[in-house]
């Protein structure tokens, strides 16, 4: 039951109590308080729920398409009839599509078949009688694509689609309690143990004491509206509504609402290298051919060649092979406009065909002249790509990839005297000098094919290549990344790099972005795959770098350290990253780089790719926790004030100070327009200074239930010694209970001056720091002292004017007294914690 259901109940019984004793007025409060509170509750988490769907919109799945001969990206809901749709692996099918071009595609149709296996797809048109799954020149909406490329062009979108024609039946809800719903319901468990354990308690030592059993019931009825904290359930939604939009002005988008405080207990973070820490913005710098480097020339930015292909092939025929060789294998496309070059499709790519033209070959030629064949696409598990070209009569394949993986295609090397004896160690050893100086490395190679090949399957690992040449290129840090990444290490997170790169790189962009000391070891695919779990335990602690992984070790990583207890956020942009994803605490995708499927598996989205609005999340998700806990703590100990206020009064034989609708009255009006506004609070300096909290942490530390008891104590007394001084004086109850009101709206308001931080003193902060809690708390205050002016509140709240200045004086006088307690109870408490610990 959630804790709104169970306050709710608790009320109505108090309702009904109140009711079989002819409290009507009370009765009369406590049912509008109720239909109000459940009013308020579902607007404000509806609007809160709206908000929040509204920025996860912003993370909506985009698609490549083909209009007025361009390719663009659009929203997939913009899709109509018609439209022509480029699809590649971890894309998930937009709209129903008819192929006209594929290229080894293959499509996880699951959701329809329940088969696991990808489907080969192709474009030869097929009987129409055939069943939904035979039709293999389709792609269906809501399939995923595992591997390849293909194009086709929409002939259903929306309901009409097969998918939508089942949607209805197939609609799954993810209903599993979320840990801080968990934590929530424990707290709300205490509570209501608290609740009842105050009534009977009440009750118990009120009978013991000779007090009336009406009286008693009265009382118990009190007790449980004064403890329950209605306000919570609403602050929860409306904190973590708040949370997640502060992320997504910092570029980090929730998909599910718990990442927000799961983020703030992140210990590890593990990260891609391209496009995450680097700005995936590829520059060729130099070719190693034939046995000697050379220097990319001319300008990066604009695409003049510095000499012509016909020179270059004649003078430096390696170079020119090997430029040759990125160009054929390469899907990407570089167009020039007013504003420069543009590119379309995988940087590395680009960059390839922007070096050919600047050392004098244009792409659209090189295609022309070696016309197309067959291909095989990159994808990253094979670290290879590779294409089949036709020259006249000759067929050649050429194939650019990990050097390492090349090279074991090769039986020779290109020289400028032709093919010759391949020195693998040469080829390795220049490779690594490339990577030592933090370039990202690719090796190209090609073979002539002795007949053409029947399609792409011949040519899926070629064999006897000759090796052409490498080429490095500089893919520079993102601003802020070092910066980001100390900082996190300062807020105790470990950051490690995951990439498919090689060890080299690894370490050299791993030392240039303080991931890794110069030198620090680098745990590498190949040797991640030969250990046990026991091995990678112990391993994975002392390394940073990881590389040459592929995404099922990067799950297996995410594994052994959640088994160790950390909590691990961890990004991936590919399709076969999404089950790492998924295991990891914080799975993080790509907004711009990453594939449908990888943002699917994601708890959050980055806008940007950038691991700088990880760092950010990171600290949002820490205030957002923050915030949370100030906000209980804020509530719960005026919660508890009221409680041991009343408790003493019947162990005193006094009157009770309060009528439960002047609780309600607490509780809901003037607290509850304080502590959501708790929700805004900004991030105290040091959130990032502090260790995470730990996992097993609840919402309130013993620190501050320790602190609650305090306050507790402290507001009780006040309240207590104003309202017997008040009845002595006066001899009215009334004009008492007035004043034992008065006394707690005003603690209130200091004592949220106290909730906004944890350990610095109330003065340390801003009173317009959080401008909206100053102006709640001002409301609250002119609210209540409304009431006590107009007749109907006076008689629903059963209060009076306070005209004499001397109560107001005394009332404020003893209420600044938890100022003091408290001040004293965070000076006292500072010294006995962990930095962090509160
Ligand atoms: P990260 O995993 O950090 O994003 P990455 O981009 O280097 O790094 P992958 O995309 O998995 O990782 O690529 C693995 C390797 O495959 C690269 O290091 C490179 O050697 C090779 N590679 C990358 N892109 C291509 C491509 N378009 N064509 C051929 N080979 C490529």
């Amino acid at each position: 039951m959630s804790s709104a259901a169970r306050s709710s109940i608790i009320l109505l019984l108090a309702a009904l109590v109140t009711i079989a004793l002819g409290g009507y007025v009370d009765a009369a409060v406590i049912a509008v308080v109720l239909t109000l509170n459940a009013i308020i509750g579902f607007t404000q988490e509806r609007k809160a729920e709206v908000s929040v769907r509204a920025l996860m919109r912003l993370a909506s799945p985009r698609v490549r398409v083909i209009r007025e001969g361009k390719e663009w990206e659009i929203e997939s809901r913009r899709l109509v009839v018609g439209d022509v749709v480029l699809l590649e692996s971890g894309v998930r099918v937009p709209a129903d599509l008819r192929l006209t071009s594929t290229t080894a595609l293959a499509v996880d149709e699951s959701l329809f078949t329940g088969e696991s296996v990808p489907v080969t797809k192709q474009t030869r048109p097929l009987d129409e009688a055939l069943a939904l799954v035979d039709r293999t020149n389709m792609a269906y909406t809501g399939t995923v694509v595992t591997s390849g490329r293909g194009r086709g062009y929409v002939v259903a979108t929306g309901p009409r689609t097969e998918l939508g024609a089942i949607a209805g039946k197939m609609r799954v809800e993810d209903k599993t309690a979320t840990p801080l719903q968990q934590r929530m319901s424990r707290f709300a468990r205490v509570i209501s143990l608290a609740v009842a354990a105050s009534a009977v308690v009440g009750f118990g030592l009120g009978s013991a004491l000779g007090h009336p059993p009406m009286e008693m019931i009265m009382l118990a009825v009190a007790l449980s509206v004064a403890a329950i904290p209605e306000g919570l359930p609403v602050v929860l939604t409306v904190t973590l509504a708040v949370g997640v939009g502060r992320m997504a002005r910092r570029r980090a988008i929730i998909r599910r609402l718990p990442a927000v405080e799961t983020l703030g207990s992140t210990t590890f973070i593990g990260s891609d290298k391209t496009g995450t820490l680097t700005e995936n913005r590829m520059t060729v710098e130099e070719v190693w051919a034939g046995g000697q480097l050379f220097p990319v020339r001319g300008d990066p930015d604009r695409l003049e060649p510095v000499g012509d292909a016909a020179a270059l092939s004649a003078e430096h025929c390696p170079l020119y092979l090997t430029l040759l060789a990125g160009v054929l294998t390469n899907e990407a496309e570089i167009y020039v406009t007013e504003h420069g070059i543009e590119t379309r499709g995988d940087p590395t790519e680009a960059a390839l065909l922007v070096a050919a033209a600047r050392m004098g070959i244009e792409h659209e030629e090189a295609r022309d002249i070696y016309a197309m064949f067959a291909e095989i696409p990159f994808e990253p598990e094979r670290q290879y790509s590779a294409s089949v070209r036709v020259r006249g009569d000759r067929y050649l394949v050429f194939v650019k990839g990990a050097p390492e993986r090349v090279l074991g295609m090769c039986t020779s090397l290109m020289a400028d005297e032709g093919a010759r004896e391949l020195s693998p160690g040469q080829v390795l050893d220049a490779a690594r000098q490339m990577a030592s100086r933090g370039l990202r490395v690719l090796a190209m190679a090609y073979a002539d094919l002795p007949h053409p090949p029947h399609g792409p399957e011949e040519v899926r690992e070629p064999e006897g290549q000759t090796f052409l040449g490498l080429v490095g290129m500089i893919d520079p840090p993102r601003a802020g990344v070092h910066d980001a990444i100390a900082g996190c290490q300062r807020a105790g997170i470990r950051v490690v790099m995951i990439t498919g790169d090689h060890a080299v790189t690894a370490q050299a962009i791993g030392r240039q972005l303080g991931i890794a000391a110069p030198g620090a070891p680098v745990l590498t695919g190949a040797e991640l795959a030969t250990m046990d779990d026991d091995a990678l335990r112990r391993r994975v602690k002392q390394v940073s770098l990881f590389a040459r992984v592929a995404p099922e070790q990067k799950l297996r990583v995410v594994q052994v350290l959640r088994s160790h207890g950390e909590v691990v956020a961890v990004t991936g942009d590919g399709v076969n990253d999404a089950p790492a994803l998924k295991a990891a605490d914080i799975g993080i995708a790509m907004g711009k780089s990453g594939t449908d499927v990888a943002r699917e598996a994601a708890d959050m989205i980055l806008a940007d790719d950038n691991f700088v609005s990880i760092h950010a999340a990171v600290e949002e998700g820490r205030i957002t926790f923050d915030n949370l806990r100030k906000a209980t703590f804020f509530l719960v100990s005026t919660g508890a004030a009221t409680v041991v206020t009343i408790l003493a009064a019947m162990v005193l034989s006094w009157p009770i100070p309060f009528v439960p609708a002047q609780l309600l009255w607490l509780n809901l009006v003037t607290n509850g327009l304080q502590d959501v506004a708790l929700a805004f609070e900004p991030g105290e300096r040091g959130v990032l200074e502090r260790p995470p909290r730990r996992r097993a942490e609840g919402i309130v530390s013993s620190l501050l239930w320790e602190r609650t008891l305090v306050a507790g104590l402290v507001m009780a007394i006040g309240t207590l010694a104003l309202f017997r001084w008040e009845l002595d004086e006066s001899g009215s109850l009334t004009r008492a209970q007035t004043v034992a009101l008065t006394t707690m709206v005003v603690f209130q308001m200091f004592h949220v001056g106290n909730s906004r931080s944890e350990f610095l003193s109330v003065f340390a902060k801003s009173p317009f720091s959080n401008f909206f809690l100053f102006i709640t708390t001002a409301a609250a205050f002119l609210v209540h002292l409304s009431a006590l002016h107009l007749a109907p509140a006076q008689f629903v709240l059963r209060v009076e004017p306070l005209v004499h200045p001397g109560a107001w004086l005394r009332i404020l006088a003893v209420a600044a007294s938890i100022l003091v307690a408290m001040e004293i109870h965070k000076l006292v408490r500072r010294g006995s914690l962990r930095p962090g610990e509160i």
